[in-house]
């Protein structure tokens, strides 16, 4: 076994034994809401939001973006599983934003191993054994964060399968701080309607 999995099958093991109650929660989230956010390892949302078990949907990708799949999840959300209000929360020092679409492709047409960063961008060693694939897809990538909030807000505002009941709020956690500053701009956007 990999020592990662030896140390959360370990982790996993403390967490079943102080499971406590937690067994009684009802699926839909107790507290009626959901966030959209970014994968990055520095941002736990159930630590900077307040979240215990049971209580909030989180959805998340690279970048927190409102791609196809993360308004699937929001549909679902309050659809079949009754939430209320919505929170787009991209983060400052976004990995998302040191690449473009265009340069995905490309590195992943030099190799599948991992690319490295200097200051002047991302680089593949080209040991070969890569693949177009790459180039067909939007990575949804970020040139601007406080837009790519107003932008995935509006996305998902604008979803015939959203109810226009339902307020969106756009957030950017600081990765610095762990401080969630509202976009006025995105959360405007979000209003209902
Ligand atoms: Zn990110």
């Amino acid at each position: 076994m990999s020592k990662i999995v030896e140390e959360v099958m370990a982790a996993n093991a403390d967490y079943v034994a102080n499971f406590g109650d937690k067994g009684d929660l009802a699926m839909p989230p107790a507290r009626h809401f959901a966030i959209l956010t970014c994968m990055d390892a520095r941002l736990d949302p159930a630590k900077y939001a307040g979240l215990a078990e049971g209580d909030a949907h989180v959805i998340r990708n690279a970048g927190g973006r409102a791609s196809d799949d993360a308004i699937r999840s929001l549909v679902i959300s309050y659809k079949l599983l009754g939430t209320k209000e919505w929170f787009v929360i991209h983060h400052t020092d976004c990995g998302m934003e040191t690449f473009t679409t265009e340069i995905m492709g490309e590195l992943l047409s030099g190799s599948l191993k991992t690319a490295t960063i200097d200051e002047t961008g991302w680089h593949d060693n080209n040991e070969g054994g890569g693949t177009h694939h790459g180039k067909y897809i939007n990575w949804l990538t970020i040139s601007d964060n406080r837009q790519s909030v107003v932008e995935d807000v509006h996305r998902i505002r604008t979803s015939p399968m959203v109810p226009p009941e339902i307020p969106i709020y756009g957030y950017i956690y600081d990765c610095k701080t762990g401080e969630l500053a509202e976009i006025a701009e995105a959360t405007a956007e979000g209003r209902p309607r």
